[in-house]
């Protein structure tokens, strides 16, 4: 069913992320700039991250599983001491914006600022300098991968375009692309919030975790790497933190599953492809230099001309 899977290290079936996005209150402020701070409940649903993260930390702990959390700048300078706790178990932090911005809404400067900004408070308070980079709401501009490429990150994981990772290339470069998608995120599942307007159904958490055990189940089975995408605040709520660590115990039984950071998937993939071992598919990034509607109007009005 995969075209071209990866060999994995140690010979292992499949390669699997459970990958956070530590959003808080971030994106409350960037969608309600002037009344984010009158909505205590709103504010108290995303802080509820102060309880989620340190459970995640001592779970990971637990199982002895090192993970990749992508935080929102702004964030960490807020809550350092979440940021400081990921490092100090071994997880990798990433960048995840300034304030949750949507990346394909700004200038390329707005873009690029952003990003250096993000780079120096993630390097400051988590000691290292962030690897990797996940757009907020997945907003992944047409700038993002030079950008990306200028300030030397090494991957990305916001592109939703395979199975297995795939490189994103630019003139200023290559980035290993980690792909994610929408049924892999904890979001569709549990979130139910008014102030965004956002009302879906909550599913039981041993129904979520079904969509979750099938993509595990399928990258298993067919050597694909599976991300996924957790909210602590939403899936590190009691119960279902509870459905997650049941889960991660039947990964981790099979033995032969890689659950690794997502900078060192980017590394593997790299190294494997530069010894001649593996040749990545490669998506030449943007995929338009403008809009497309726009130029078929345009040659349907030349061709009425003529
Ligand atoms: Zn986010």
């Amino acid at each position: 069913m995969i075209a071209n899977p990866p060999p994995w290290p140690g010979g292992a079936r499949c390669a699997v992320a459970f990958t956070f996005d530590v959003d808080t209150d971030s994106m409350l402020h960037y969608g309600l700039p002037e009344s984010a701070h009158t909505k205590l409940t709103a504010l108290s649903w995303t802080r509820y991250d102060e309880v989620a993260i340190p459970r995640i930390l001592e779970m990971y702990r637990r199982y002895e599983l090192q993970q990749t959390f992508f935080v929102p700048a702004w964030v960490a300078e807020q809550y350092p001491h979440l940021v400081e706790g990921m490092a100090a178990g071994g997880h990798e932090v990433a960048l995840h914006g300034y304030m949750h911005e949507l990346s394909n809404t700004l200038s390329p400067e707005e873009e690029a600022s952003i990003l250096r900004r993000g780079t120096e408070v993630i390097e400051r308070i988590a000691g290292a300098r962030p690897k990797g980079w996940r757009a907020p709401f997945y907003s992944f501009s047409p700038e993002t991968a030079r950008l990306l490429c200028l300030e030397g990150f090494e991957y990305d994981s916001s592109l939703m375009g395979d199975d297995v990772p795939y490189l994103l290339r630019c003139d200023e470069g290559d980035l290993v692309e980690l792909p994610a998608d929408y049924q892999s995120d904890d979001w569709p599942q549990y979130v139910q919030n008014v102030e965004f307007e956002y009302l879906m159904p909550i599913r039981a958490p041993a129904r979520a975790m079904e969509v979750f055990r099938a993509e595990f189940e399928a990258a298993y089975e067919y050597g694909g790497l599976w991300v996924s995408m957790w909210h602590p605040f939403v899936s590190g709520r009691l119960s279902r933190a509870h459905e997650v660590a049941k889960f991660i115990e039947e990964v981790l039984g099979r033995g032969d599953v890689w659950v690794s950071r997502l900078d060192e998937i980017a590394a593997h993939i790299r190294s494997i492809t530069a010894a001649g071992d593996y040749q990545p598919r490669v998506d030449r990034i943007p995929y338009y230099p403008g809009p497309v509607a726009a130029e078929a109007d345009a040659s349907d009005s030349s061709q009425t001309a003529t």
